[in-house]
C-alpha cells in the first residue's frame, strides 16, 4: 500500500423511513417513534465510498452521527459494514437543531478530529435541505465539493467526477476537504455476521454538551434561526379539467371563465 492511510470522517444521519412515516394529526409533526430508522440512503453510499478507499489504499474510517440516543443503531450498522470507529454527538442541548445549528455542532465535533477527507450524503429524505454538508465545510474553512459520483484519491489531492443534472464535471482539491455524494454513487455492501458481532462489542463514543468546544447560543433549538412551524401531509389533488377539443383562443376564454367562477379572478 506504501501511500499515506487516509483518515476519513462519514456523517451519518438517522432518518424515518419516509416512505412508512405517519403524522400526529394534532401538531402535524412526524411520529419518528412510529416509524422504523434507517441510514440515510446517500450517507450508505458515502460510507461506502469510504469503505472502498480503506480496502483500496488502507484508511481509517470513522463515523459521526448526531441525534437522539437511538440513533446509535445507524452507527453500530456502520460498524458492521466496516467503519473503525463511531461517534454519537447526543444532548438535550441540541435538540430541535436546524440545518445551521447541526452544521455548527458537527463541526465543532470534526474540529478536534483528524481528517484527510469528510463525507457527507448530498441530503437527507426528511429535512431534504442538502445544506449541512457545506456548511459543515464552511465552519472548517476547507474546500467542499458536492454531488460526488466517482471519487479518486491521488498523492495529496482528491480527483471527484461530479453530476449535476445531466451534466458531469470533473473537480481537484487538495485534502482536506469535504466531498457530499449521491446514493447512485455506488451499491452499499452488506454489514456481515462478523461484522454484526464486532459491532456490538465496539463502543461508541458519546459527545455531549460537555465535551464539546462549542457557543451555546449556537446549539439546538436556540442557535436555529429556522423553526419548523408545522409539518401536515398533502392533501391529496382533485383531477384537473382537460380542454384539449378547444383550440388557444377558446381554451383562454374558457380557463378565464373557470378562474371567474371558482372567485380566483374578478
Ligand atoms: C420535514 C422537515 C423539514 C425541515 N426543513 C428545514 C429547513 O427548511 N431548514 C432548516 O434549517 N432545517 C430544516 N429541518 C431540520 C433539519 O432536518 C435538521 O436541521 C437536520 O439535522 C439537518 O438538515 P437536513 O435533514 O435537511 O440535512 P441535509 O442538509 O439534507 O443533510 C446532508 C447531509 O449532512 C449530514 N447530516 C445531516 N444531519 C446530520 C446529523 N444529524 N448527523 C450526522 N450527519 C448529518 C448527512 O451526511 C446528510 O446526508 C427540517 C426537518 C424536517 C423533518
Amino acid at each position: 500500500m506504501g501511500s499515506k492511510v487516509l483518515n476519513i470522517i462519514v456523517c451519518i444521519k438517522q432518518v424515518p423511513n419516509i416512505r412508512e412515516a405517519r403524522l400526529d394529526p394534532g401538531t402535524g409533526t412526524m411520529l419518528r417513534d412510529a416509524i422504523p430508522s434507517i441510514m440515510n440512503p446517500d450517507d450508505k453510499a458515502a460510507l461506502e465510498a469510504a469503505l472502498r478507499l480503506k480496502d483500496s489504499r488502507g484508511a481509517h474510517v470513522t463515523v459521526l452521527s448526531m441525534g437522539p440516543p437511538q440513533a446509535e443503531t445507524a452507527l453500530r450498522e456502520a460498524l458492521a459494514m466496516g467503519a473503525d470507529e463511531a461517534f454519537l454527538l447526543t444532548d438535550r442541548a441540541f435538540a430541535g437543531s436546524d440545518t445551521c445549528a447541526t452544521a455548527y455542532t458537527i463541526a465543532a465535533a470534526i474540529k478536534v478530529m483528524k481528517y484527510d477527507l469528510i463525507f457527507t450524503g448530498r441530503q437527507a429524505i426528511d429535512g431534504d435541505t442538502a445544506q449541512v454538508g457545506p456548511q459543515i465545510a464552511e465552519h472548517l474553512q476547507i474546500a467542499n465539493i458536492s454531488y460526488a459520483e466517482k471519487i479518486t484519491v491521488q498523492a495529496d489531492a482528491v480527483i471527484v467526477t461530479s453530476r449535476l443534472d445531466n451534466c458531469s464535471y470533473v473537480v481537484k482539491a487538495k485534502m482536506p476537504c469535504l466531498i457530499t455524494t449521491l446514493s447512485e454513487l455506488n451499491e452499499p455492501r452488506y454489514m456481515t455476521p462478523g461484522g454484526v458481532f464486532e459491532a456490538y462489542r465496539e463502543e461508541i463514543k458519546k459527545i455531549t454538551r460537555r465535551n464539546l468546544d462549542a457557543d451555546s447560543k449556537r446549539l439546538g433549538q436556540k442557535g436555529s434561526p429556522t423553526h419548523i412551524a408545522q409539518t401536515c401531509a398533502k392533501s391529496a389533488k382533485t383531477t384537473g379539467i382537460v380542454a384539449d377539443h378547444l383550440n388557444s383562443q377558446e381554451a383562454a376564454e374558457y380557463l378565464l371563465e373557470k378562474l371567474r367562477e371558482q372567485l380566483i379572478i374578478s
